[in-house]
């Protein structure tokens, strides 16, 4: 058996809000694999920035500051800073407004990216979900697939999502974070968004969570067998 039969790795990116999250963690599921939230790292470390009220611009704080971050993930899917839960707080708003920002940072991605690396290096099999994943981190994946949604299936299923955390927000201010992230994220100039060209594109308005699964997991299923 080869290792891309046995240890498949996968790239899934995508827009803010595309179902990248609860697709990619079902497809791992599904397929036994590990699953790795690329976005969650870099929200960890916005967190660490806000709390620590950091100078963007500084980039010699900033690097002191990587230097001394740590970011875990584990098998529950919950996010460590420093070896303290912040699954929830790295959701919040005051994140989701500088997550962008920091994101652009060459200094930051150069950190995380190396992490991420590690992590597939070290991985029997992965689902690593982001913005970057097939065109940077992973470039020789086995599978790239870049989940889309219209505008506003994606402000719909953000808000929905807000709200069962107990947030309520209006559906304008979803769909501006999200705007918001989506033109920070795809004209940076370090490794914006962006569709590879062997992507498997599959616009996901109007189809449920389970279908997209179903179909991930088709089309890497007939590969492997
Ligand atoms: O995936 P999620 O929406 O949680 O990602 C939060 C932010 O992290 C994105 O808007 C983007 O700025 C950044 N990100 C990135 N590269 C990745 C994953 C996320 O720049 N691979």
């Amino acid at each position: 058996m080869t290792d891309k039969k046995k240890y498949p790795r996968i790239a899934i990116d995508g827009p803010a809000g595309a179902g990248k999250s609860t697709v990619a963690r079902e497809v791992a599921k599904r397929l036994n694999i590990k699953y790795l939230d690329t976005g969650a790292m870099y929200r960890a470390v916005t967190l660490k920035v806000i709390r620590e009220s950091l100078d963007l611009n500084n980039s010699e704080a900033l690097e002191e500051l990587l230097d001394r971050t740590s970011i875990d993930l584990d098998e529950e899917k919950r996010v460590y800073l420093d070896g303290k839960d912040v699954t929830e707080e790295i959701r919040r708003s005051h994140v989701n407004e500088l997550v962008s920002p920091v994101s652009c940072i060459s200094l930051v991605r150069r950190r995380l990216v190396a992490m991420q690396q590690a992590i597939a290096e070290e991985s029997k099999g992965i689902v690593m979900e982001g913005r970057d994943i097939a065109s940077r981190v992973m470039p020789d994946a086995d599978f790239k697939i870049y989940l889309d949604a219209s505008l506003e299936e994606r402000t719909r299923r953000r808000s929905k999502e807000q709200l069962e955390k107990g947030i309520s927000l209006t559906k304008e201010e979803v769909a501006s974070e999200i705007m918001n992230r989506d033109t920070i994220d795809s004209q940076r100039d370090d490794s914006p968004l962006t569709i590879v060209g062997d992507a498997l594109v599959i616009d996901t308005t109007g189809m449920t969570f389970e279908t997209v699964v179903n179909k991930v997991v088709e089309v890497i299923s007939q590969e492997l067998h």
